[in-house]
């Protein structure tokens, strides 16, 4: 049967009618209120209705950037958002009588696409890092997501790679969602444009944006790399080389035949995948005797988000 899913993230909503082949009927999109977390829950809930109004459904999965609990109803911390022990799955039924709603986090949904669906579905162990506003994780260990004891497994946004490094959204510092995030990827930027020399045209880029009112954001990076600036490359491959090193020690742990990278800055593809590649590499453990793991770009890119959460809502579904 159907299943909705709706990704819940920074700048836009999306929810979708989903079918078991993971492919989309219908799909929504929605700004997202990520300031208050009320409002949030409004448009989920709106959106749901919508959706179930037209299509026949088993129930829906909501993805979020949080830590979730094993019950898969409770955010217990958001990291960037002020969400602390909220009961998003109780806040949404409560609203929608007779539908099963099931939450789980933003990088697990977007990962289990990709294994089911995407880059990794050849594979039987993939890891999976989002990289956004902050970075996320999915583990897939023997063709199923790792979840953790206590639900919150595969949070490979909060390994840290720093010691006293740079304070997280988590509490802790160093994590590597400090360095290896969209947010990291525009500090580094604005620092190389602060250096002056191959920085000048990121330093222009900066000037011309805060002349009009905003700042140096993802989409005057993006289009940077995509111009093969030498400054904003620069950037990049730090960002680059910071995920790489994560990826080796995660691949001592874990011994992926795949990562893959998702999240808006992945579509710099193999402009981001080489640093990654390089650093992963030159940090792995038994160098030179480890089987290499494939690096690859999401294939769902936009869609893994929605189509990940419904397929786990029906899994959810089907196991009760
Ligand atoms: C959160 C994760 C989330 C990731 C991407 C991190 O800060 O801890 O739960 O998956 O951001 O949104
Ligand atoms: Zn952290």
């Amino acid at each position: 049967m159907h299943a909705i899913g709706i990704d819940i993230g920074g700048t836009k909503i999306a929810g979708a009618v989903v079918t078991e082949l993971g492919e989309i009927v219908e799909e929504l999109r929605r700004p997202s209120p990520a300031d208050d977390p009320d409002a949030m829950v409004d448009v989920v809930v709106e959106m749901i209705a919508d959706l179930a109004s037209r299509h026949e459904v088993s129930g829906a999965g909501v993805a979020a950037a949080g830590f979730i609990d094993a019950a898969q109803s409770t955010v217990y911390y958001a990291p960037n958002i002020a969400w602390r022990n909220e009961p998003l799955r109780a806040r949404i039924e409560e609203r929608l009588p007779g539908l099963d709603i099931t939450v789980d986090n933003d990088a697990n949904a977007a990962g289990w696409a990709e294994f089911r669906f995407g880059a990794g579905r050849i594979y039987s162990d993939m890891t999976m890092l989002t990289i956004g506003t902050g970075v996320g994780g999915a583990v897939v260990v023997g063709d199923r997501l790792l979840r953790g004891g206590f639900g919150t497994g595969g949070e490979i946004g909060h390994l840290r790679v720093v010691p006293g490094g740079l304070p997280c959204g988590c509490g802790a510092r160093g994590c590597i969602e400090q360095y290896g995030s969209g947010r990291a990827l525009l500090r580094m930027a604005n620092e190389i444009a602060d250096a002056g020399g191959i920085g000048r045209p990121l330093a222009d880029a900066r000037a011309e944006a805060e002349a009009a009112g905003g700042k140096l954001d993802g989409g005057l990076v993006g289009g940077l790399i995509a111009a093969h600036d030498p400054g904003a490359l620069a950037a990049l491959r730090e960002l680059g080389g910071w995920l790489g090193q994560a990826c080796a020690s995660l691949g001592a742990v874990l011994d992926p035949q795949i990562f893959v990278f998702g999240g808006g800055v992945a579509v710099a593809g193999d402009l981001l995948l080489d640093p990654v590649r390089e650093a992963y590499l030159a940090h792995l453990p038994a160098r030179g005797y480890h089987p290499e793991p494939q690096f690859l770009v999401a294939e769902l890119v936009n869609d893994a988000g929605v189509v990940g959460a419904a397929d786990l809502a029906r899994l959810h579904a089907d196991a009760q």
